[in-house]
């Protein structure tokens, strides 16, 4: 099963053909601000902090947004209108993303997180097979590698503010270095058998490679899908054998199904995390907060 985040991005491909056509730009006397559309708020978030005064920032995939079910409008596809660099974030997308690049000028080059960090990270079982999780955001390793990448992209674009990119990438880095430092210790205190993470959907099996968590999600992959009769069954067993204390709804997601569980678990309702990025509002508007949140929210719950 294709993740719906491809089918989204698929369809703006298709659709970016239609409302789009390369554009003549006159370049003014002074370098303009590089012009980066995202696809996604983490990646506009590491865009605006690395590029800083020299980089406009576009927003296509507002915060807040289900990235699985997200279906662009005209409105939203004119952001890649003389765009010089997008940012996505989506597995095995490069042909659709290329369209998509020919489609938002003559200059932009299209870079997929998923791609930058293909082969690194671990796999889920989606409907028996085995595909890479695209949750990478849940993983500080994973987004340091990102903010690397956005930082050498820009200074391939504008050489001349390439130390100024370095500095900031650095500091992101180190700011994200202490993050995971703080969510290294928080979650020390949960012995390795509390460190149990039932979630709606299937979005923290790279957060439970780098801590140490066994993830069992409810639904599949996308928050959208339904689990059957047997897996919710065996989901119902584990968390009582296993006597786990909590779990989670997330964010964006009916938390019915995870109901059911409670009331034939005895396990409480741990908190909502935030499974799909930033929010529009709350803890999650930004990637700190939205890290910090979600490692308080688990190590509170199982403690
Ligand atoms: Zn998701």
């Amino acid at each position: 099963m294709l993740h719906p985040l491809r089918t989204g991005l698929a369809a703006l491909a298709l659709f970016s053909g239609l409302a789009l056509r390369p554009r003549l730009r006159a370049e003014p006397a002074g370098p303009a601000p590089i012009r980066v559309a995202t696809f996604f708020p983490v990646l506009n978030e590491i865009a605006a902090q690395i590029g800083g005064p020299e980089v406009t920032a576009i927003e296509i995939v507002r915060p807040g947004v289900d990235p699985h079910t997200f279906e662009p409008s005209p409105t939203d596809l004119r952001g890649l209108v003389g765009a010089d660099l997008v940012l996505a974030s989506d597995l095995g997308m490069e042909s659709s993303l290329e369209r998509l690049a020919a489609n938002s000028g003559p200059r932009a080059r299209v870079i997929d997180a998923s791609a930058v960090l293909k082969g690194l990270g671990p796999y889920l079982e989606v409907n028996g097979r085995r595909e890479p999780d695209p949750h990478w955001w849940n993983s500080i390793p994973a987004t340091i590698r990102v903010v690397r990448k956005v930082a050498s992209e820009l200074s391939a674009l504008r050489p001349g503010s390439a130390g100024a990119f370095a500095a900031r990438a650095d500091a992101c880095v180190a700011r994200l270095q202490a993050l995971d430092q703080w969510a290294r210790i928080e979650i020390s205190s949960l012995p390795e058998g509390r460190r149990q993470l039932v979630t709606s959907h299937d979005a923290f099996a790279w957060f439970a490679r780098d801590y140490g968590f066994t993830v069992h999600p409810v639904t599949g992959i996308s928050p959208q899908s339904e689990p059957n009769g047997r897996d919710l069954a065996a989901l119902i067993d584990r968390v009582r054998r296993d006597r786990i204390p909590a779990i989670f709804v997330e964010n964006s997601v009916n938390p019915g199904l995870l109901e059911t569980v409670t009331r034939e678990t005895g396990a409480r309702l741990g908190g909502a995390l935030y499974a799909d990025g930033l929010s529009a509002d709350g803890d999650g508007t930004t990637y700190d907060g939205m890290f910090r949140h979600n490692v308080r929210t688990i190590v509170e719950a199982l403690r």
